[in-house]
C-alpha cells in the first residue's frame, strides 16, 4: 500500500519508515508526541521549484510560518533559500540561523512600527505593504531613522471566484493586500514618499492551491498592472507570485512545483517579462509532505450498543497522547490528515475517531478512521509538515511536542520536548 505525500515517508514490510529510520523506534527513543521530519522530502520539494528556474535571476524566499523550527530554516538557508517573514519573531529567527537579511521579505498586515524598525536597522530585502496607512507609516518610520525602505506592494488581484472558489486570500472582501484597482494609485504615491524605493510588485493568492488556473489569472493581473506602473516611470524590479501551491494529503492532485513554475515562465515570456527578477514564497509546499506527527495511544474506547436512540449509535474512540494543541489543522480547519498504524497489524481494522487528552469536543485528530491498533501501539499522522508544529500551543499546561530531523540513516534532535516547568516559569503569584 503507497501513502500519499512523499516517497521518503514509506512502509518496509509492515513498519513505517521515514527515510532510513523506523517511525516507531523514533517514538520509543524521543516519546511522543513527537514530530519527525524527512530532511530529502524537503531538498526535494525545493529542487522541484528550483529545476524550473534554472538560469533565471530569482530567489525562492521559504514561507517560514509553515514551519519555523531553527533547523528547518537552517535547511532551506543551506540550500540557498531566501525567507518570507510576518512578523518580527519570524525575523529574529531567522538571523539567530544566520540568514542574511538581504534575502528576507516582510510580510503581514498588521506591521508594528517596533518590527518595521527592527527590519530597516537589520537592513531586509524588502516589506510587502499590504495597505496605504501602512505604506504611510513605513514612509514616517524610515525617514525618522534616516533609512530606506524599499517596499512592493502585496496586490490583491481578486482571482475569479467563480472558477477558483477554495481561494482565500486573492479574493476581494478578505483582508490582505491592496484592491488592483488602488494599486496604480499607491504605486504613484509610494514614489513620491519620503524613505521608501519601490522595488517590486507581489501577491499571494491563497493556501493549499491544486491547479495553475487561479495563478496564471493572478499573473495576468499582475503583468497588466508593471505595464501600467511603469508607463508612469516607476520601475518595477522584481515580481513576486507569492505561496499556495498544495500538497496531496489524501488524494488531491496539485501540479508539481516545476510544473506549475514553466506554465507561469511561459506566460511571462509570452508577454516579454522574461527579464524580471521573480520570486516566490512557498511554505506549505516546501514542508508539508516532508513531516509526520507521531503518537502513542492511550486507551481505545469502544461506542455504547445503539439503545433505540439512533444518535447514540455508537462511535469508537482512540484516544492518543497527541491532541488540538500540538495539531490544530484538523480542529481549525476540518483539515482532513491520514492517520496511519506505525506498525501493521494483520487483523481486521476497526472504524475510529482518532482524539487527544485536551478537554475540548474539537479535539480530534481525525474522524471515521480504520485502523487496527492497541493500546501502547503508535500511529503517525501523515504531511504534518507545516502549519502543524509552528501553530502549536500551551492549551491544557501542554508542553510542545519535541522534533526530529532524518536524513538517510541519520537522526537529529532538533528541538528538545517542552518542558513543564518552563511553561508558567514567566508567570507571578499575586503578593500574600
Ligand atoms: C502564508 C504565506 C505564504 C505561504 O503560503 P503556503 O500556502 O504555505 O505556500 C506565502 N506568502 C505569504 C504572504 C503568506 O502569508
Amino acid at each position: 500500500m503507497t501513502l500519499p505525500g512523499s516517497p521518503h515517508i514509506a512502509w518496509r514490510g509492515d513498519d513505517l519508515f521515514i527515510e532510513g529510520r523506523s517511525v516507531a523506534q523514533l517514538a520509543r527513543a524521543h516519546g511522543t508526541p513527537l514530530y519527525a521530519y524527512s530532511k530529502t522530502s524537503m531538498l526535494a520539494a525545493l529542487a522541484s521549484y528550483q529545476r524550473a528556474l534554472v538560469g533565471r535571476d530569482h530567489l525562492i524566499c521559504y514561507a517560514m510560518k509553515a514551519n519555523s523550527t531553527l533547523a528547518v530554516i537552517q535547511t532551506f538557508a543551506q540550500a540557498g533559500c531566501g525567507f518570507d517573514i510576518v512578523s518580527g519573531g519570524e525575523l529574529e529567527r531567522a538571523l539567530a540561523v544566520g540568514v542574511a537579511a538581504s534575502k528576507i521579505v516582510f510580510s503581514g498586515v498588521g506591521k508594528t512600527r517596533a518590527e518595521m524598525q527592527r527590519a530597516l536597522e537589520v537592513g531586509v530585502m524588502c516589506f510587502n505593504v499590504e495597505s496605504e496607512a501602512e505604506l504611510d507609516l513605513l514612509s514616517r518610520v524610515a525617514a525618522s531613522a534616516g533609512k530606506t525602505a524599499r517596499v512592493s506592494l502585496r496586490i490583491n488581484p481578486d482571482v475569479d471566484a467563480g472558477t477558483h472558489p477554495y481561494i482565500s486570500t486573492g479574493l476581494k472582501g478578505n483582508k490582505f493586500g491592496i484592491a488592483h484597482q488602488d494599486a496604480l494609485a499607491n504605486y504613484l504615491r509610494a514614489a513620491e514618499l519620503p524613505g521608501l524605493e519601490v522595488v517590486g510588485i507581489d501577491c499571494h493568492i491563497g493556501s493549499q492551491i491544486t491547479d495553475a488556473g487561479p495563478y496564471l489569472d493572478a499573473l495576468d493581473r499582475l503583468l497588466d498592472l508593471i505595464e501600467a506602473i511603469e508607463a508612469r516611470g516607476i520601475a518595477i524590479r522584481h515580481l513576486d507570485l507569492g505561496g499556495g501551491l498544495g500538497i496531496t494529503y489524501n488524494d488531491e492532485a496539485p501540479p508539481s512545483a516545476e510544473a506549475l513554475v514553466k506554465s507561469l515562465l511561459d506566460r511571462i515570456d509570452a508577454r516579454g517579462h522574461g527579464h524580471r527578477k521573480l520570486m516566490f514564497e512557498p511554505g506549505r509546499s516546501l514542508v508539508g509532505n516532508a513531516g509526520v506527527l507521531v503518537s502513542e495511544v492511550l486507551y481505545l474506547k469502544p461506542g455504547r450498543e445503539p439503545d433505540g436512540d439512533p444518535a447514540g449509535a455508537g462511535k469508537n474512540f482512540c484516544i492518543v497522547d497527541a491532541a488540538m494543541n500540538d495539531l490544530m489543522r484538523p480542529a481549525m480547519y476540518q483539515a482532513w490528515m491520514k492517520i496511519v498504524a506505525c506498525r501493521a497489524r494483520h487483523e481486521p481494522p476497526m472504524r475510529f475517531d482518532v482524539v487527544g487528552p485536551v478537554c475540548e469536543s474539537g479535539d480530534w485528530l481525525g474522524k471515521d478512521r480504520e485502523l487496527a491498533v492497541h493500546a501502547g501501539d503508535f500511529v503517525a499522522v501523515l504531511s504534518a509538515g507545516a502549519y502543524s508544529m509552528s501553530m502549536a500551543s500551551n492549551y491544557n499546561t501542554r508542553g510542545r511536542a519535541a522534533e526530529v530531523m532524518v536524513s538517510g540513516d541519520q537522526v537529529w534532535l532538533i528541538r528538545d520536548r517542552e518542558p513543564v516547568e518552563s511553561l508558567f516559569a514567566g508567570e507571578h503569584l499575586l503578593p500574600s
